[in-house]
């Protein structure tokens, strides 16, 4: 399997300013002086090893995660504003003529989870098929996807898509077998309830569990997320806000830090954790500092399995 990630931001995309990019360039720049830079290679040898929030961006898109199967057909966590260079790059690479089949998993109907399913391309063609499987009724989904396409917020209705689009209403804790791979569920403490889902195929195993909110007092080898998670090869866990966000004025906004991503996936035995939905207000500075810290906080646990931390960015791979 890879995962692909399209869309890494929460709340809302959150696109680099005119301002942000001068101070890259500034940076570079400075960084650059008295090298000799006269190939083409020098210059990306150099770029490779500046530090990513000056040579990279973790991103601007909301939600959405592609994991790639040998399946035959696509599987997407989330339609957030990412879903929208998904459908742009499926087009690019294959053309209109060819119809897919789509499964996406819905962890909940916040705006910022759906809002780039307007602009998906692929819904506007007769021939593919749109399976959006997630555990709130299909007529609450259905009803909010089209909510959010009508008049006069936006100009195509939804019913009016070419694409077939169907919902699909699974059940939290039962196993399903979809497109080759095994899909479970669990219900999240978010507003209106969220859901994670753990992809099996091949002793392998992807937990996406973003809009969640764990408190410190419940992490006992008896809470059901450590079950949930427990051995998974990589888990994309939301890690919006800082530990002092979470416990004091952001308590019960449902997110997590990224603390408690290090207690839960060590206490699961998680391989790698993935810290995701980044904070609007954070800039790339700033989730990098608190990647550092993450990483650093990670090393303290002594058992000989070692955690590995990484964040989200729009155009991380990853091969599990
Ligand atoms: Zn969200
Ligand atoms: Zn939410």
């Amino acid at each position: 399997m890879l995962i692909r990630f399209w869309g890494s931001r929460g709340s809302i995309p959150s696109p680099l300013s005119y301002r942000s990019v001068r101070s890259k360039l500034r940076e570079a720049l400075l960084a650059a002086r008295g090298r000799q830079l006269e190939t083409a290679e020098a210059i990306d040898a150099f770029i490779a090893q500046l530090p990513f929030s000056v040579g990279g961006t973790y991103g601007g898109n909301s939600s959405c995660v592609e994991i790639e199967t040998d399946g035959g057909e696509y599987v997407l966590c989330d339609v957030g504003s990412g879903v929208r260079e998904f459908g742009n790059a499926l087009l690019a690479k294959h053309g209109p003529a060819k119809k897919s089949h789509f499964n996406v998993f819905l962890s909940h109907t916040h705006w910022d989870h759906i809002m780039g399913f307007p602009f998906f391309t692929p819904s506007y063609i007769p021939g593919n098929v749109i399976r959006i499987h997630g555990c709130h009724s299909a007529s609450a989904m259905r009803d909010v996807f089209i909510r959010q396409q009508s008049n006069p917020c936006f100009p195509v209705d939804f019913r009016s898509l070419g694409a077939t689009i169907e919902f699909v209403e699974l059940e939290p804790g039962r196993t399903n077998e979809i497109d080759g791979l095994s899909v479970k569920a669990i219900r999240q403490n978010h507003p209106s309830d969220s859901y994670g889902f753990r992809f099996t195929r091949d002793g392998k195993s992807i937990v996406y569990s973003t809009d969640s909110e764990h408190k410190f007092d419940v992490l006992t080898e008896s809470y059901p997320f450590v079950e949930f998670f427990r051995g998974a090869d990589v888990l994309i866990f939301d890690a919006q806000y800082s530990l002092a966000d979470q416990i004091s004025v952001k308590e019960d906004w449902g997110h997590s830090s990224n603390m408690i991503a290090v207690e839960l996936a060590q206490l699961a035995r998680v391989k790698q954790l993935v810290m995701y939905h980044h904070e609007p207000m954070f800039d790339d500075k700033m989730i990098e500092k608190v990647l550092g810290e993450t990483r650093r906080y990670a090393e303290i646990d002594g058992s000989p399995q070692k955690l590995i931390v990484s964040s989200a960015y729009d155009g991380l791979e990853i091969a599990v």
